[in-house]
């Protein structure tokens, strides 16, 4: 996602789970622990997950700006999105979109007949 908010939590674990546990982010994700804390707790809560990042897609999509008609094209250069602050590669869908001046990503817009 990375939109959300993220925030730090601390937890305590005997030794030996600790060990479990770094030898698993090892092998699954590169030895990095908050992605398999992650997938830990994704995995055993799927339904509930799904509801939440849903909720959280369902309202950032309404904050996106409009995408503006017939200014969708591939982008020549690479760039930076002024709405998500991500680059845009050479390649990549843009557009214009309502209170942008530059071009953003094309998944950036609301698509003008997304309205409901
Ligand atoms: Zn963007």
């Amino acid at each position: 996602m990375g939109v959300n908010n993220v925030k730090r939590l601390t937890v305590t674990l005997d030794d030996y789970i600790i060990k479990i546990a770094e030898e698993k982010a090892k092998i699954m994700f590169k030895g990095n622990m908050d992605n398999y804390i992650n997938w830990l707790i994704c995995s055993n809560n799927k339904q509930e997950v799904k509801k939440i990042v849903k909720t959280i897609e369902e309202k950032q999509e309404k904050k996106k700006p409009l995408e503006v008609p017939e200014t969708f094209k591939t982008a020549m250069f690479n760039n930076v999105c002024d709405y998500c602050k991500q680059p845009i590669y050479q390649g990549d869908e843009i557009c214009k979109a309502e209170g942008y001046d530059s071009y953003i990503h094309r998944k950036c817009c609301r698509k003008v007949m997304d309205i409901d």
